[in-house]
């Protein structure tokens, strides 16, 4: 193993000369991440279902995480794109409410199929490429529902959980071939995905208020702080640190809160 911060006077942040891929990369945390990665120094691409949000110096590809071909073919487009790959961000995901009364088999297909499998497929396809790469890094967009217990998340909750085991083992998986992997554990965060859910509130003005006020700190967690997180994970400067997760939530988890 060599030394991956090659000089002192090196900022291990940079991430100039690396090549990165995000998925669902344009909107709220994956577009926050994508720029931060970008204005940090690295070559960025883009997988989304609709990549119009992320523009120039971003790479969009359009990418359907749920489908093994579209995965393919995306990745394979990115790295030609890029010219290799250093970093992947698996951040796709969707939501469900309900308890395991309200989703039937189809739903819980369908959850996974993006949430978990989406991961899977990504990381078979990157995973070649990464194992070139003197500073190879995967980072999953987890979810403080992974462990937290919430009410009327069941599904959600247990493809998160299954995000977390998938990190630790792929971590163990790769750890001897220079491959890092570790996870960001968000909390509530302020993205398009939560103004939705806000949107669809008889009274949303009132239902953001109530929403920040049940948080440790009074307010949401922003985009950007998870992608902040990630970045770090992704970076030289985490070139120690694999099969973590880092909850970015305001607390929730390191207070034992639960947002109900
Ligand atoms: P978002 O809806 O703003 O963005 C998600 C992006 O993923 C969109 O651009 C969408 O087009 C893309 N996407 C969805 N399905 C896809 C598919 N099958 N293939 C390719 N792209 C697809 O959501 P967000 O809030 O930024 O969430 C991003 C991730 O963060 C998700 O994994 C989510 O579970 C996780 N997360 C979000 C929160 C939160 O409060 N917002 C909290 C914890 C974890």
């Amino acid at each position: 193993m060599t030394d991956r911060i090659s000089a002192p006077d090196t900022d291990p942040d940079r991430l100039d000369g690396l090549k990165a891929l995000v998925t669902g990369g344009a909107s709220g945390i994956g577009l926050a991440t994508a720029r931060l990665l970008a204005a940090r120094g690295a070559d960025v691409a883009v997988l989304d279902l609709d990549p119009s949000g992320a523009r120039a110096p971003l790479h969009g590809i359009k990418a359907d995480v749920s489908d093994e071909t579209s995965v393919r073919e995306g990745v394979g487009a990115a790295v030609e794109r890029l010219g290799g790959l250093d970093i992947l961000v698996n951040n796709a995901g969707i939501g469900a409410a309900g308890t395991v009364e309200d989703n039937d088999d189809a739903q819980w297909h369908r959850v996974l199929d993006v949430n978990v499998l989406g991961m899977v497929r990504t990381t078979r396809a990157a995973l070649p490429h990464l194992r070139r790469s003197a500073h190879a890094a995967v980072v999953n967009t987890c979810s403080i529902a992974a462990t937290a217990g919430l009410p009327q998340r069941a599904l959600y909750s247990a493809s998160k959980g299954a995000v977390l085991s998938l990190t630790l083992a792929m971590a163990a998986d790769h750890v001897r071939e220079g491959v890092r992997v570790n996870c960001v554990n968000p909390g509530t965060a302020d993205t398009p995905w939560v103004g939705r859910l806000l949107d669809a509130a008889d009274d949303p003005e009132a239902e953001r208020a109530a929403l920040n006020a049940r948080q440790p700190m009074g307010r949401l967690v922003s985009a950007e702080e998870v992608a902040a997180a990630i970045a770090y994970l992704a970076s030289p400067a985490a070139a120690s640190v694999t099969g973590t997760a880092l909850a970015v939530d305001g607390g929730m988890q390191g207070l034992r809160l639960r947002p109900v």
